[in-house]
């Protein structure tokens, strides 16, 4: 690890642009001084309810919003626990998107995958048409996808899985949620899941997912859904107002704190926020290449996460030492992946 990584401690508040974690608001990260509780009990029932209202506010949702102590891929091991019984169609277009696929077969199920160059976002149409070849369990896919800037068009692709009674849709918007418009009721999508540490803007410890009436239908039945990440298990537990084991409290209390100031911003609002700092992040990009800089932004216009922007390094420079010298003038950004 680059010892200037480290830095963040360091910088003023404002200039700390890892995709994840990301910067915490001083009064979000102050909440988690707060003495503990009892995580049982009448208190602790009455906040976990109070959550849910600010939960099911922000994931635009009726449904239960799960609040897993893991990090995210935690939940996406729990989509395929669920969701899988023998096959599910995984599409890949990025490091994260391939890690949904990894985590499937590495869960026992079999994994076929619509594997498009690494910078590019899903057709729907070849989608479609890889659904009318065989029968699958279910399709995983990423929003938001990390690795390259990517967004997917969800909604399109979900509706494009749901012509198909017996699929159910899987989405890893770990880097989406919070920064891009998602609506999981309306869009069909039958397993939400992210973090708390990307665009939600809260310390890492928390995964959150959203099921649908057809996704515990079929939790209910799945062979292999273990016990840490057993969704009917979630349920349960939810409908007591309870969490199945003990959760990370602090980072609970951090994110009472940040629900009400999405609250107060409202998320069209904040959509609308973050495909404005995207917008910015393009347009510096298409400024430096006038002078003369070279880069290149890796998605295409139009499919462009308004979370996280991938540049590629221009001619010469290495991507670490691109983060250096950006770290030498007071900012930290993330680098590329290590695989
Ligand atoms: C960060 C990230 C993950 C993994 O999240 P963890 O919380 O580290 O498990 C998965 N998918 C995407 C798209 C991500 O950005």
């Amino acid at each position: 690890m680059n010892p200037r990584a480290l830095r963040g401690a360091e910088l003023e508040y404002g200039r700390f642009f890892l995709p994840g974690p990301t910067e915490v608001h001083p009064e979000v990260l102050h909440a988690q001084t707060r003495a503990m509780v009892s995580h049982r009990g009448e208190a602790s029932q009455a906040f976990m309810r109070e959550l849910q209202v600010g939960l099911k506010r922000v994931f635009v949702t009726e449904r239960p919003v799960f609040i897993s102590t893991s990090s995210a891929t935690g939940l996406m091991e729990a989509a395929v626990r669920n969701a899988g019984r023998t096959r599910v169609l995984s599409l890949v277009n990025g490091a994260f998107s391939k890690r949904f696929a990894d985590i499937a077969r590495a869960c026992g199920l079999a994994v076929d995958e619509v594997e498009i160059p690494w910078g590019e976002a899903h057709d729907p149409e070849a989608v479609a048409e890889r659904l009318r070849e065989r029968s699958y369990d279910a399709v995983t896919m990423a929003h938001s996808e990390t690795s390259t800037g990517v967004l997917n068009d969800i909604r399109t692709l979900a509706g494009v899985v749901r012509q198909h009674d017996d699929t159910l849709v899987l989405v890893d918007s770990v880097s989406g949620f919070g920064a891009a418009e998602v609506r999981p009721d309306e869009w069909g999508i039958d397993f939400l899941l992210t973090g708390s540490q990307k665009a939600f803007a809260l310390p890492p410890g928390l995964a959150f997912g959203v099921a649908s009436e057809r996704m515990m239908a079929r939790a209910a039945t799945a062979p292999n859904r273990g016990v840490y990440f057993d969704l009917v298990t979630f349920a349960e537990d939810h409908d007591k107002d309870q969490s199945p084991t003990t959760p990370a409290l602090s980072v609970l209390f951090a994110l009472e704190v940040q629900l009400e100031r999405m609250r107060e911003e409202g998320m069209d609002a904040r959509w609308a926020r973050h495909e404005l700092m995207a917008e910015m992040t393009w347009g510096w990009v298409d400024e430096m290449n006038k002078t003369g800089v070279g880069l290149e932004i890796v998605a295409p216009p139009g499919f462009r996460s308004p979370a996280v922007t991938a540049v590629r390094a221009p001619e010469g420079m290495t991507g670490p030492e691109v983060v250096d010298r950006v770290a030498d003038r007071g900012w930290l950004v993330g680098g590329a992946m290590e695989s």
